[in-house]
Parts: structure tokens; sequence; C-alpha cells
């Protein structure tokens, strides 16, 4: 078996070093004797989606979304039709924003891709913090890191999961992220996949299925450090708060 990973506009969209993500997909497959390549597009690169297995669209600064949103109109015909066929994408904080249809900022209203239905508006002060999630697709919870000015809505999506601290998707909510078909969008940025190895197999897992069309059940990794890291987090910051 073989996935092919692909990292959208990774010159511009790292916030935080998504390339860690992409790290940790392609060891967890390789430990399991799955085969992955990943392919890196930059700006003006012409994308074939059919080749791709998982798509990541990294984290980014206002300056660089609006940067990238230009180019986002030539390709969102062929990721719509992506994701509307079950392919796996992971959008990680500004990536997560470029997935709705639009991010509104002081300095103006960048557009985005249309492919899940949310939109994102600037508010007052950044939402900055350590962050844990419960989400009805993993028994362990989701750790991680947030730090974005924009105010997610989601409208009537499945969101990733409820927050149990920290702010997710408009400090407001009690949500976070959101599940959208094979598509998750989340805030919490950085080491998102090494933290929640969860996730990751989730995106390996849902990327297999599709690709050779039937559910495939993944090895068991070694996980006790990711595990124990997890719980400390969680009793750090949910259990003491
Ligand atoms: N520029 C976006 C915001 O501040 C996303 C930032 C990020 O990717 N951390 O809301």
């Amino acid at each position: 078996m073989k996935l092919t990973i692909g990292h959208l506009y990774p010159d511009l969209l790292n916030l935080y070093g998504d390339r860690g993500n992409i790290q940790c997909l392609m060891r967890r497959c390789q430990w399991r004797g799955i085969e992955a390549e990943t392919i890196a597009f930059e700006l003006g690169d012409k994308i074939d989606f059919s080749r791709l297995d998982i798509v990541l669209l990294g984290g980014g600064s206002d300056r660089e979304q609006m940067l990238v949103c230009e180019k986002l109109k030539e390709i969102q015909p062929d990721f719509k039709k992506y994701v509307e066929d079950g392919g796996v994408v992971i959008a990680i904080c500004g990536g997560y924003q470029l997935l709705g249809k639009y991010y509104k900022t002081e300095q103006g209203t960048i557009t985005g891709l249309d492919l899940v239905d949310l939109y994102t508006e600037q508010g007052e002060g950044r939402l900055i913090s350590n962050i844990v999630l419960k989400s009805d697709l993993f028994d362990m919870p989701i750790v991680g890191f947030e730090n974005h000015g924009g105010r997610t809505c989601i409208n009537n999506c499945k969101p990733l999961g409820k927050v149990l601290y920290g702010s997710g998707n408009d400090g407001q909510t009690g949500y976070e992220g959101v599940v959208y078909k094979n598509v998750i969008g989340t805030y919490l940025h950085g080491p998102l996949l090494p933290k929640n190895p969860q996730l990751a197999d989730w995106l390996i897992a849902h990327a297999l299925e599709k690709k050779y069309g039937k559910a495939v059940e993944l090895a068991p990794l070694d996980d006790t450090e990711e595990k124990a890291a997890n719980d400390y987090v969680y009793h750090r910051f949910v259990k003491e708060s």
C-alpha cells in the first residue's frame, strides 16, 4: 500500500512548522510498512488532486493568507471535487480558515476555498492558549496550542470537539474545529499530529480506505510516550482548572 501526501504551499503556509505534521504522517505509515511520499506544491504549481491521498493545508499569518488566496481560486474546482469524493484533508489554523467562504480582517477580506460551510471574522484580541478537546472520534483527548485572531463560525457543521480547556472556534460556543466528510479543520497548530497520534491515524486510515475501497485496520504502534504526555496535559489543564 502507498499514500501520497500533498503539502500545499509550505513556503507560505508553514507557521509553527507544519512540516513536522507531514513527517509524523510519513513515519506512521512507514513504521507499518505502508509506503509514503510527500509532494510539496508552491504557488503556481499545477496540482493533480487525483494523485493525492491526504492534503495538508498549514497555518499562516494574515499576510501570507492574503498572498495565497488569489491562487486558491484556480485550484478551487479541483479541490472541491477531491473533498466531495471523500479525499482526506487536514487544515490547520490559517489553512482551516481558508477552507471556508471568507476570513474578514481589518485589512480586508480574504476569499476562501468555500469547501466547508464556515466563515471567519477577526475579533477583539487574539485567542492564545493551551487547549484540550474531547472529540467523539477518539477516546483520547486532543491536546494542542491555539493562537488566532479569527473567530470561526461553522454554521451547522460538525465540530472536531468540545473545548475542555481553551477557547476554540470563537471562544464562545465551546466547540473547536470542524469535520466535514474526510476533512478536518482545526486551530490546534504546531505539532498537532505528533501530539495526537490518534488524529494522524484517523487521516491515514481514511486515506487508505478511500484509496483501496475497504476498511483498513492499522497495526498498533507504541504510543506510550504520546499517551503519557496527553494524560499529563489533560490533568494539568482540565482536572486542575
Ligand atoms: N492569521 C490567522 C489568525 O490570526 C491564522 C493564524 C495562524 O495560522 N496561527 O486568525
